[in-house]
């Protein structure tokens, strides 16, 4: 069988990491059988869908690696794939059942509708027993499916089995509005039929919807295509993720500095697993082992914290080079400006050992940007728990005698001439070098302190030094 999968992203919000889970899961079972991964865009609700944020979805499932071989901007023969140019397809079908019986006009109002409920209520009828039978025939309103009275809908789901859903928590649910729209639940099931779709691979909050797309597939024809449910994710709470959990969005994922084969990597665990404990692997390794029978039903925990460690493995383990290079558009807008050549010899030099210590590219800006400036920015609890103790100046001033003969200013001189002050001053390092990482870089975070200093050149840190010694006064 050609596998033909499907993510089907609205365009009203920025995309929820659930959605980009689904599509990433879609999108390795496609790789996996030699199949059709498809990026269809279910904009009908006209008034929340935004062009913007259609474009974030594109470019954010591009810059994750997920190319779609048919849909919106590559075509294909089965398109369109944007719901909004198919809407004389949905009234074509919406007729098509309203003839067969499958569907009917319905004009009553919510209030009618609550008073039928609850009517069938008292005669211990099935809840939608007067609704499903209109009294009288309208012509216009709005368009309901016609929920068989004994029907029940099993299906065997890919990753969940057997399941069933009885026809009491199945109503006569609208697939078609009064002002000319088709919902969710018919657009969607018309274009999975349409564009041949073999699997529905979505999250589990829309398994309640999944009774009703088989009964519209069977009334409409046509193969129907198979379904499995991802589970949840929630927050490492046990909550359903959300803002609360931090962010949640792919935009902002990628905006933070995120490695795509590393979000990729992290993604691919959030349900499933490759074999057993082992978490880093190639998106190549988990498309030739993904498999819909492996994917868990139990919730998946998204765990920003694990996300993060796995973002550092994957920076460490880049080459030098290509670190450079992929750091660079971070480091630029972390700075607000361009750099000139020397300055970027300096991060060069530099490079290593902010590799070794970057979680995401975007911190990488904020660890160098003492040496592009002339004037450092001094966090000022980083100066009060350091800079107003006693010695300090000494500290300063003994270091800038020091550092002041060096022909060489390298790590190992910079670091001979410092140990040397510590000597001198009979303090410990903590004591002697806290302060001086303070007076170069602004705070008591930064990369190490010898190579800070070597790379930031004598100068610039003699006059550092003496602008605290000033300061303390
Ligand atoms: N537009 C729907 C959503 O984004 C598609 C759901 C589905 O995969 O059927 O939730």
């Amino acid at each position: 069988m050609n596998v033909r999968v499907r993510i089907a992203p609205s365009p009203t919000g920025l995309v929820h990491v659930g959605n980009v889970r689904a599509a990433l899961f879609n999108w390795m079972f496609a790789r996996h059988h030699d199949g059709v991964f498809i990026l269809r865009i279910d904009d009908t609700d006209r008034e929340r869908s935004e062009q913007q944020y259609e474009d974030e979805i594109k470019e954010g499932f591009r810059w994750l690696g997920l190319d779609w071989d048919e849909g919106v901007d590559v075509g294909g023969e089965y398109g369109p794939y944007r719901q909004s140019d198919r809407m004389d397809r949905y009234r074509e079908v919406v007729e098509q059942l309203v003839e067969s019986g499958h569907a009917y006009y319905d004009d009553r109002s919510t209030e009618e509708l609550e008073s039928l409920r609850q009517k069938a209520q008292k005669e211990k009828l099935h809840p939608n027993f007067f609704i499903r039978r209109p009294a009288r025939a309208a012509t216009a309103g709005v368009v309901r499916f016609s929920v068989p009275q004994d029907a029940s809908v099993e299906f065997e789901d890919a990753i969940r089995g057997e399941v069933r859903f009885g026809s009491e928590v199945i109503d006569d649910f609208v697939i078609y509005r009064s002002n000319g729209t088709p919902t969710y639940h018919l657009a969607s099931t018309t274009d999975d039929l349409d564009h041949a779709i073999t699997h529905v691979i979505r999250g589990e909050d829309l398994l309640s919807s999944t009774p009703k797309h088989i009964l519209l597939s069977r009334a409409i024809g046509g193969a129907e295509p198979r379904y499995a449910h991802l589970p949840l994710i929630m927050g490492p709470d046990g909550k359903p993720l959300s803002k609360r959990h931090g962010p949640t969005s792919l935009k902002e994922f990628r905006d933070r500095g995120f490695l795509p084969e590393a979000f990729r990597n992290y993604l691919s665990l959030l349900g499933w697993s490759i074999d057993g404990d082992r978490t880093v692997f190639t998106t190549e390794e988990a498309v030739a082992a993904f498999d819909l029978s492996d994917v868990s039903k139990n919730p998946a925990v998204f765990d920003t914290a694990k996300l993060e460690w796995m973002n550092g493995e994957y920076i460490r383990a880049l080459p030098e080079s290509e670190f450079i290079e992929r750091v660079r558009p971070h480091v630029v807008s972390g700075l607000g400006r361009e750099l000139d050549s020397d300055e970027w010899a300096q991060f060069s030099e530099m490079a290593p050992v902010v590799q070794e210590r970057t979680k995401f590219f975007s911190d990488a800006g904020q660890q160098v940007g003492f040496l592009f400036t002339d004037e450092v920015i001094y966090d000022e609890p980083s100066w009060a728990k350091v800079m107003e103790k006693e010695g300090v100046s000494d500290v300063l001033r003994v270091s800038s005698e020091k550092l002041a003969v060096l022909d060489r200013f390298d790590h190992d001189s910079v670091e001979a001439a410092l140990r040397s002050m510590l000597e001198e001053l009979e303090i410990g390092a903590r004591k002697g070098l806290q302060p001086l990482r303070v007076a170069v870089t602004g705070s008591q975070v930064s990369p190490p302190l010898f190579e800070s200093i070597s790379v930031l050149g004598k100068d610039r840190t003699l006059n550092r030094l003496a602008y605290c010694v000033e300061r303390i006064g």
